[in-house]
């Protein structure tokens, strides 16, 4: 496996925040959110980092270097963002705790907030090892369209139950272990409909970054509905 070349974001000295996706392809439902929660915290730069192959959902139908490469047209110029080629090139399923465990030996014990949709954390105790997640991050848990972050289900509703805050101030107290909600504009944009409207022949026009729309027809992706 080769890596790339050091990122920025690892190089600092503020929070680290991270945003993890299947990304196929990556929206301004992604960017945008990360970008609010980022001013919101006053964190440096968000690190995006596509996932290789997703544990929790079918493999997605386009390549991780395809997936990498429209994150990287995303936020080309852009210095407040960058993205972490890791699990991409990383063998084996793309479990979260396993970048983090791979970043907290990077990090020592700098604060790493990680931001997760709604929809997805919710879901959070199906994750692999996810009582070691909050061990190694903060959670920035931002409301997606059509599902509340605070329909929580057992176990993780008493595993949060005392981790709550309200001050981005009290997450860069302590390295990891605390969760927020934060209220972002909300942005009804999926990547699923995104790939059915490009294989119905439509253009994602305005609902993903222009370098990311021009890849997408450059390379092919979506035509025939995978
Ligand atoms: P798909 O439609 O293929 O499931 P997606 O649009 O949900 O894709 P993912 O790459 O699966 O995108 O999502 C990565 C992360 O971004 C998840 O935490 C998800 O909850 C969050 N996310 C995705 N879209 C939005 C959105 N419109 N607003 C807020 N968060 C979002």
């Amino acid at each position: 496996m080769t890596e790339q070349s050091p990122l920025s974001a690892l190089a600092g000295e503020g929070p680290l925040l991270l945003f993890g996706g299947t990304f196929d392809p990556i929206h301004l439902g992604h960017l945008r959110p990360a970008e609010e929660v980022r001013q919101r915290v006053g964190a440096e730069r968000v690190m995006l980092v596509p996932c290789g192959d997703p544990p929790h959902r079918p493999p997605p139908g386009t390549s991780g270097e395809h997936r990498l490469a429209m994150a990287q047209a995303a936020v080309r110029g852009r210095a407040t963002v960058e993205v972490l080629d890791w699990e991409v090139r990383a063998s084996g399923p793309s479990y979260t705790v396993r970048t983090l465990e791979w970043l907290r030996e990077r990090l020592g014990s700098r604060p790493i907030l990680t931001i997760i949709g709604s929809d997805a954390f919710t879901q959070l105790h199906h994750w692999y090892q996810w009582e070691r997640l909050l061990e190694l991050t903060h959670i920035a848990a931002v409301r997606r369209p059509g599902t509340a972050v605070d329909a929580l289900e057992s176990p993780l509703a008493e595993a949060l139950a005392d981790r709550w805050t309200e001050e981005a101030a009290t997450l860069w107290q302590q390295s990891a272990g605390a969760v927020m909600a934060f209220d972002v504009t909300r942005l009804d944009i999926s990547a699923t409909a995104i790939r059915a409207s490009v294989a119905a022949g439509k253009s994602p026009r305005f609902l993903i970054p222009r370098d990311v729309e021009e890849y997408i027809t450059a390379h092919g992706l979506y035509r025939d509905g995978t």
